[in-house]
């Protein structure tokens, strides 16, 4: 838990946020401002400020927040049409919470490259 993280909050309840998952590594919350009909947040519990701070420690949470986000996808409904899971590092990457997450995106077409 890191004091002033909004993230780490959710994580430990202090901040009300829609869980939808959770297990020993990994929270799954719906985004509060969603861009897609399906827009959720999977956040490690571990405090990581972005994807530059990762390390081989993180292999096994990194390979199994894509295996989560398969399963919800699956859940969900979204699996068929497509889905997105997007990281985003750093400020000029869109980063604006400074907790890893990975955002689950789907239910609507989608347009490649991204803006
Ligand atoms: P980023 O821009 O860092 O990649 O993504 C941060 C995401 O967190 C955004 O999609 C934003 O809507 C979401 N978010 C920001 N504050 C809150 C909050 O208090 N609760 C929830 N559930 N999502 C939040
Ligand atoms: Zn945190």
């Amino acid at each position: 838990m890191e004091n002033n993280c909004l993230f780490c909050s959710i994580i430990d309840g202090k901040i009300p946020a829609k869980i939808l998952y959770e297990d020993e590594l990994l929270v799954a919350i719906e985004d509060i401002a969603p861009q897609a009909p399906h827009h959720y947040l999977l956040i490690p519990r571990e405090h990581i400020a972005t994807t530059n701070d990762l390390t081989e420690a993180h292999r096994e949470m990194v390979g199994h927040v894509f295996v989560v986000a398969a399963k919800l996808a699956k859940q969900f409904g979204i699996d068929e049409q497509g889905f997105r899971v997007v990281n985003n590092c750093m400020e000029g990457a869109g980063q604006t919470v400074w907790h890893l997450h990975f955002h689950l995106l789907g239910g609507r077409t989608m347009h490649w490259p991204p803006g």
